[in-house]
């Protein structure tokens, strides 16, 4: 048997969206899974279209999802495999000598039609509801006397293929099985412009043939296109490779996916946005292929492990921007603390005063712990935790902290100035900047559930809580209604962090300096 030989051929003509990346990751998965090759080819025969802009983006954004490439093009060296190159347009020499003999075998013709009379015959056809819309075959048989006249009025040809007439094409598809295809319903499509630049259905055959694949998985929008490539193999006496046509990915409606669909963005724009890599190679596995009825969250070799073609489903796939959050999620918590920490790295350090990190990376560790849980998106940091940095003494409430403070707000005055004594008498670490090394090395957050058995220098959040209950239940307040108004007067804000770890975080001067500054605002009211 020969070996397994898979590959994504995108041409670079923009972005890598997310039906692309799809592509390359079954074809990928299936060559690992098969034990074969994964080769990447550029498709840039569209020159108007194509620019190295989108190459690099393609580039990058299949390296951000972890998907590589046995052979194709260069990535910071030499490009890989003795397939190449790579890109059609380093090709065209292969084009020529395939197309000259297609031309002598009489598979392939000289079409001579104008534009003009191309887009007249098309109005035509459109007139008078032709079933068919397409070339009429006008060139197929022109004698070599009708050739010549046509080259001395200094008409340059397209190169045509000669479809078989009226016959029909059997076609198996790993996906849908069994079809049907009558090339009464393909016309003679155009293989090669004036200039020797191939079109795509010419190209890729020859490439695929080339470069020895054996599988082809990509969009169903390419069946068709599939027909006539298989007719191509039958003509040039080749075995043509497996197809598989994926189905469409469609948005919430059930109609074709497309980038003005909510939530739907580029391969890059995801990676800009704070989006893990993993999750998002985990949810684009998921549109149109499952890993088990009980289980979405897996890893990549646990895709390369079970991966099958024929489990693709034959439906679409629907896009469900709310499952990806999720799954953000759910690799946000799956990683150690030290990990999300160095995720978070490049989106808190905008957040925090310059070169501040680096001097307070324990805190920095517990600041990330509390938020674990809390966000799906890496591009939430900056704003979750920018109460820990506020300049502002009397932070400005959201409405969420406004209406539970207001609630509370004739006790507010008197809760908040007695609970600040408490945190001034208190050992609580020192308010960053100052150095809390010693604080945060010793005290592990969120620390309600496992605080460290080792006496910690100062105050942890064991410690704070026990004084606070015991300040609620000396002036009788219930503890339910203390927090809102404190909660508010810390962070700003009626979500986050349990309370104890938030005045940990926070520090005494600072914790202290808001409660009193709200205080003082509310007795000016
Ligand atoms: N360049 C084609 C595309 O981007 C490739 C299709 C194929 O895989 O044959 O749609």
């Amino acid at each position: 048997m020969t070996a397994p030989r898979l590959r994504f051929a995108p041409s670079p003509t923009g972005p890598l969206h997310l039906g692309g990346a799809r592509t390359a990751m079954y074809n990928w998965a299936l060559a690992r899974a098969l034990g074969g090759k994964f080769i990447l080819r550029i498709e840039d025969t569209d020159q108007q279209r194509s620019t190295d802009e989108s190459l690099q983006i393609i580039l990058e954004g299949l390296q951000w999802l972890g998907i590589d490439w046995d052979e194709g093009p260069a990535v910071g060296g030499e490009p890989r495999g003795e397939h190449g190159p790579y890109f059609q347009m380093q090709r065209l020499d292969l084009y020529r000598e395939v197309i000259d003999q297609l031309v002598a075998s009489g598979h392939a013709y000289l079409c001579y039609c104008t534009p003009e009379r191309l887009a007249e015959l098309r109005e035509e056809q459109k007139a008078r509801k032709s079933s068919f819309i397409g070339y009429d075959g006008h060139c197929r048989d022109l004698t070599p006397e009708e050739r010549a006249a046509r080259e001395a009025e200094g008409l340059v040809p397209n190169i045509r293929f000669r479809m078989p007439e009226d016959r029909v094409v059997k076609v198996h598809d790993l996906i849908r099985g069994e079809v049907e295809v009558n090339t009464k319903q393909l016309d003679d499509w155009v293989m090669m412009r004036p200039g020797g630049v191939p079109l795509y259905n010419f190209a890729c055959v020859v490439d695929d043939i080339g470069m020895g694949i054996t599988h082809v998985v990509r969009g169903e929008e390419h069946f068709l296109n599939g027909v006539k490539q298989q007719l191509l193999f039958e003509a040039l006496g080749k075995e043509p490779p497996q197809y598989a046509h994926i189905p469409l990915i469609l948005n919430q409606k059930g109609g074709k996916l497309s980038k003005r669909d909510p939530g739907v963005k580029s391969v890059l724009e995801y990676r800009d946005l704070g989006y893990p890599p993993e999750a998002v190679f985990n949810y684009i596995a998921l549109l149109g292929w499952g890993f088990s009825a009980d289980r979405d969250v897996f890893t990549r070799d646990e895709m390369v492990d079970a991966f099958k073609i024929a489990s693709v489903g034959k439906a679409g796939a629907k896009f469900d921007l709310e499952k990806l959050h999720w799954m953000c999620g759910e690799y946000v918590r799956q990683w150690s603390v030290e990990q999300c920490v160095e995720r978070a790295r490049a989106w808190l350090e905008p957040a925090m005063p310059a070169g501040t990190m680096a001097q307070h990376g324990a805190w920095l560790r517990n600041i990330v712990a509390c938020y674990q849980e809390r966000v799906q998106l890496l591009s939430e940091f900056p704003d979750k935790v920018g109460w820990l940095f506020a300049k502002d003494v009397r932070l400005e409430f959201d409405a969420g902290a406004e209406k539970k403070f207001n609630k509370h707000k004739e006790h507010a005055a008197e809760w908040l100035r007695g609970y600040a004594d408490v945190l001034e008498a208190s050992d609580l670490p020192p308010s960053w900047p100052e150095d809390r090394s010693a604080a945060d090395g010793a005290v592990l957050l969120p620390s309600q559930k496992d605080a460290p058995a080792t006496a910690a220098p100062c105050d942890d959040p064991a410690a704070i809580e026990a004084k606070t209950r015991a300040f609620t239940e000396e002036r009788g307040i219930k503890f339910g209604h203390f927090v809102h108004p404190v909660r508010a007067a810390l962070t700003g804000t009626d979500r986050g962090p349990g309370l104890f770890d938030v005045v940990f975080l926070l520090g005494k001067a600072t914790a202290v300096a808001r409660l009193r500054a709200v205080a003082d605002s509310v007795a000016a009211d």
